[in-house]
C-alpha cells in the first residue's frame, strides 16, 4: 500500500461518500466513534473507579450505559452493512436482468444479419457486404461481452455451476487451439503446444476450464504486436496439473500487475493501442479456477511478453 492509499483510507468521509452513506450510517465512521467511545470510556471508568472504589454501584451503572450504547451503534452498521449487500444485490441482478434481456435481441440481429448476407432476400453488392461484415464482427462482440456479464453476474451471485467430469486437460487445450487457429493465422502467430507424456486425469467442468483456456490464448495471441510466437506447456507438479501459456507481446507494465485480475482492469499500454476487450476474461478465469480447486497466476515484462499459469487438482 502506497502513502496515497493508506491516507484514502484514513479519509472516512470520503469513503461513507463513495458508498452513497450518510456518516451516522457509514460502518467506516461508526467503527472510529466506537473505537473513540471504548478508548474515552476504559479512561474514565479507570478514573471513576479508583474514586469511588467504595460504591461500586455506580461503576456497574456506567459500564451498562456505555455497552447500551456500543450495542445501539452496531446495530446501525450491521443495518449500513445490510443496505451496502442488498444495493450489491441489486446490482448483481440488474446486470442479469439485462444481458439475459439483449440476448434474444442480439441474436435476431445475427440471424437478420446472416440472412441478407447470404443473398437470399435480395443480392447484395460487395460494398453492402463489406458493411454487413462490420455489423455481423460487431454484434459479435456484443454477444461476447452479454455473455461475459452474464457469468460475472452468475460468480457474484454464487450461482455458477461447475460440473465434474474426469477429463485429459490435453485434449481440451487442443480443442481450444483449434478453435483459435484462424485467429492465430491471421494474426501471424505460431502456437507450439508442447504437454508432458502420460499425464493424469484431472476433475473439472469441462466447458467452464476450455472457457479459461481460450480466454488466456486469446490474450496471448491479441496482445502481440506482429509477428509472434505461443509456447503452451502442460506438466504434472505434486498433486496437480499446471497449465503455462507464454508469450512474446507486449507485456504488462509494472504498476498495472496488481490490478490484473480486477473487473474490468485493462492496462494502461492496451488502452493506448485500442484493441477490443472487455478486461473480464480473467477475472472469469480466476473465479472458475479458484472454484474448481487450483490457482492462476502469471509474470509479465514490458515490452517482452508474459506467461499466464493456472493448476489443477489431479483427480
Ligand atoms: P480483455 O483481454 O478483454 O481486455 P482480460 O481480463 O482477459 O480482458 O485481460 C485484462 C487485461 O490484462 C488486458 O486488457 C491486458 O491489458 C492485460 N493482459 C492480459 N493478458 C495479457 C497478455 N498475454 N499480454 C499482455 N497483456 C495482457
Amino acid at each position: 500500500m502506497n502513502l496515497k492509499e493508506i491516507f484514502s483510507q484514513l479519509n472516512v468521509a470520503g469513503q461513507c461518500r463513495k458508498y452513497g452513506l450518510s456518516l451516522w450510517q457509514c460502518p467506516q465512521f461508526l467503527f472510529l466513534v466506537m473505537g473513540i467511545i471504548i478508548i474515552a470510556s476504559s479512561l474514565v471508568t479507570y478514573a471513576i473507579g479508583n474514586r469511588y472504589i467504595e460504591n461500586p454501584e455506580i461503576v456497574a451503572l456506567l459500564v451498562l450505559l456505555i455497552t447500551t450504547v456500543l450495542l445501539v451503534i452496531s446495530s446501525v452498521i450491521t443495518r449500513s452493512f445490510e443496505r451496502l449487500a442488498e444495493a450489491s444485490r441489486m446490482k448483481s441482478e440488474f446486470v442479469s436482468i439485462v444481458s439475459h434481456q439483449l440476448r434474444s435481441p442480439l441474436s435476431n440481429l445475427k440471424w437478420v444479419i446472416e440472412l441478407l448476407m447470404s443473398g437470399r432476400i435480395a443480392s447484395v453488392t460487395s460494398k453492402q457486404l463489406e458493411y454487413l461484415k462490420v455489423l455481423k464482427e460487431n454484434n459479435k462482440r456484443m454477444e461476447e461481452l452479454v455473455q461475459d456479464l452474464l457469468i460475472v453476474s452468475r460468480i457474484e451471485q454464487g450461482r455458477l455451476p461447475l460440473k465434474k467430469e474426469e477429463i485429459y486437460l490435453k485434449d481440451l487445450v487442443e480443442k481450444a487451439i483449434e478453435e483459435m487457429d484462424i485467429f492465430a493465422r491471421s494474426s501471424n502467430v505460431e502456437i507450439k503446444f508442447q504437454p508432458n507424456e502420460n499425464l493424469p486425469k484431472i476433475i473439472c467442468d469441462p466447458s467452464q476450464i476450455k472457457l479459461v483456456i481460450g480466454n488466456l490464448l486469446d490474450n496471448a495471441i491479441r496482445y502481440i504486436k506482429g509477428k509472434g510466437k505461443v509456447k503452451i506447456k502442460l506438466e504434472k507438479e505434486g498433486r496437480k496439473l499446471r497449465f503455462g501459456i507464454e508469450d512474446n507481446g507486449v507485456g504488462i507494465p509494472q504498476g498495472d500487475q496488481r490490478y490484473v485480475f480486477q473487473r474490468f482492469f485493462r492496462s494502461s499500454n492496451i488502452l493506448r493501442q485500442q484493441t477490443k476487450g472487455s478486461g473480464l476474461g480473467l477475472y472469469i478465469a480466476k473465479s472458475i479456477i479458484e472454484k474448481s480447486g487450483g490457482k492462476i497466476g502469471f509474470k509479465s515484462q514490458e515490452g517482452r511478453g508474459s506467461t499466464f499459469w493456472f493448476t489443477l487438482p489431479i483427480k
